[in-house]
């Protein structure tokens, strides 16, 4: 293990392997499984982590389903369940710099952004979801039926709710998944990926210094086609909330479908386009389309891997974003000089390598990048890439990469580019750069996207749903609306007359 002495998260990583919480205690796989997780910058094992199973799930589940009918957190007065939450975001800020290594360490980002950006935003989640506790009312309605009736409507808990999430932002996935579903006093059983499992770990030992209650909240690393499909298809889990892939999302919604049509939620994969229009403040437009495609190194569901570029300034444009590229500092993410780190794994550095190849393949102009960079060849580096000229019919403009490659496309007008926009299976999110505000609105209004961002990109905060049209999923998590997936509403008829 060479994780350095001097990081504050050094003696959390000693402890090992790391256990599954299942019922408020800490506990091996019912098999004594365990798998490592390693350090995408260099190879190296950074811990031993218990592996669940399906024996696993099913006793998390049962222990979930306690706590739930036992009443211990749903039925606690509501301030009481909003002050542990507002505790697990101080908390969470009080050990930023420990959660941001780990973050960094086990997935690879730079520690600059786990620091300014994923567990700021993790600790704001949970203080979002405090302040909701205390405001889930329901409403009365008017009935207009001889009698007299009073008529009103209740938001109670779903039940046992399954969670899976991915690598690609490990500790603010579980934000996004545990705050809501805790705030409207499910019990709930959190899988995290297999590449990243120590944030949601070590969160959870939070979580038990808040004082929720034991089964409430129980967390089990596992593989997605073991412990994750068991946890899809419980007959006794109430609602899977998944963010993955498309793929594997189908498969989630088919396991509810075959099981106990568990309610399903689905935030899924994309392949954003990010637009510039000629009348764009340039700069602006360059540098928001660096930051869209190359942040966490392109490993974001929303990452703008189309750049529409329209074909007055396409030129210009790509020349611009080169000189970005190539000034960018590639390194291992825990040095704080970094922009970009590694990508998560091995296979999935192989992956991008291959979609790399292919690109060049179906005829794309490469411009930038197109491989590993010299020197880092222990860690899964790939440079970041751009390929020019890309016709919407490769590959490369259609499947989503997860990782540091943008497809450039140039447009001639606004139809041109709505209908080559809007020709994916993915509707996500788009960025559109323009300095006429009439034009902004109006192409927002004609993507179909979950979110558009007008000459920003990549700005989320609690409060603003998140979600996509078309195959990038269902439903939407933040905002009030997170509390849509985690409520059942209940109607209650009392005839007074
Ligand atoms: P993935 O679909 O391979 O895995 C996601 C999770 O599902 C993991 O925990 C995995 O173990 C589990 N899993 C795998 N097979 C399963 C099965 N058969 N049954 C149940 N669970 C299973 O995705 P990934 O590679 O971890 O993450 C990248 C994908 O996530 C990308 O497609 C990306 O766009 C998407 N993503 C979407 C959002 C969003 O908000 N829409 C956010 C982040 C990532």
């Amino acid at each position: 293990m060479a994780v350095a002495e001097d990081l504050e998260v050094a003696s959390y990583l000693k402890g090992q392997p790391k256990k599954l919480l299942i019922g408020g205690k800490w506990t091996d796989a019912a098999d004594g499984k365990t798998f490592e997780t390693l350090d995408p910058a260099s190879g190296e094992v950074l811990a031993r982590v218990a592996e669940a199973g399906a024996e696993d799930v099913d006793r998390a589940v049962a222990a979930a389903r306690r706590s739930f009918e036992a009443g211990t957190w749903r039925e606690l007065p509501p301030a009481e369940r909003a002050k542990a939450l507002w505790k697990i975001g101080d908390m969470l800020e009080e050990r930023a710099t420990e959660f941001a290594q780990l973050e960094t360490l086990d997935n690879g980002m730079p520690i600059n952004d786990a620091l300014l950006f994923h567990v700021p935003l993790a600790a704001a989640t949970f203080r979002y979801y405090a302040g909701w506790v205390t405001k889930l009312d329901g409403a009365t309605q008017q009935v207009s039926l001889p009698g007299k009736y009073l008529s009103y409507t209740l938001r109670e808990p779903v039940g046992v709710v399954g969670q899976i999430i991915p690598w690609n932002f490990p500790l603010l996935m579980a934000a996004w998944k545990l705050a809501p579903a805790l705030a409207c006093g499910n019990s709930v059983v959190l899988k995290p990926s297999e590449e990243t499992p120590l944030s949601a770990l070590l969160l959870a030992e939070l979580i038990q210094q808040a004082e929720v209650p034991d089964g409430v909240v129980n967390v089990l690393p596992g593989r997605g086609e073991t412990a994750g499909a068991r946890l899809a298809s419980h007959p006794d889990v109430d609602k899977v909330a998944f963010t993955g892939s498309t793929e594997v999302g189908k498969l989630v919604a088919r396991a509810s479908a075959d099981s106990n049509l568990k309610r399903v939620s689905l935030e899924l994969g994309g392949k954003s386009p990010n637009i510039v229009f000629a009348d764009a403040n340039l700069e602006r437009a360059v540098s928001g389309a660096f930051f869209g495609i190359f942040f966490n190194q392109g490993q974001v569901c929303s990452a703008g891997s189309r750049l529409f570029v329209q074909e007055k300034v396409y030129d210009q444009a790509l020349d611009e974003l080169l000189k970005t590229v190539k000034d960018t500092r590639i390194g291992p993410g825990i040095d704080p000089v970094t922009q970009m780190g590694p990508l998560v794994s091995r296979t999935q550095m192989e992956r991008v390598l291959g979609y790399i190849t292919l690109g060049s393949k179906e005829g794309a102009r490469m411009l930038a990048g197109g491989g590993r960079p010299e020197g880092l060849e222990a860690g899964n580096f790939v440079m970041p890439t751009v390929f020019a000229d890309v016709d919407g019919k490769m590959r490369i403009a259609r499947e989503e990469i997860f990782g540091p490659v943008v497809s450039a496309i140039p447009f001639s007008d606004e139809d041109d580019l709505v209908a080559k926009a809007n020709s994916t299976i993915y509707g996500l999110v788009a960025g559109v750069w323009t300095g006429d505000v009439a034009r902004a609105h109006r192409v927002a209004h004609a993507l179909r996207a979950g979110t558009v961002y007008v000459n920003c990109y990549h700005i989320v905060d609690p409060v603003t749903p998140w979600g996509g049209y078309k195959q990038s999923g269902w439903g939407r998590e933040l905002g009030p609306h997170a509390l849509d997936l985690y409520t059942e509403l209940k109607n209650v008829i009392v005839d007074i007359a």
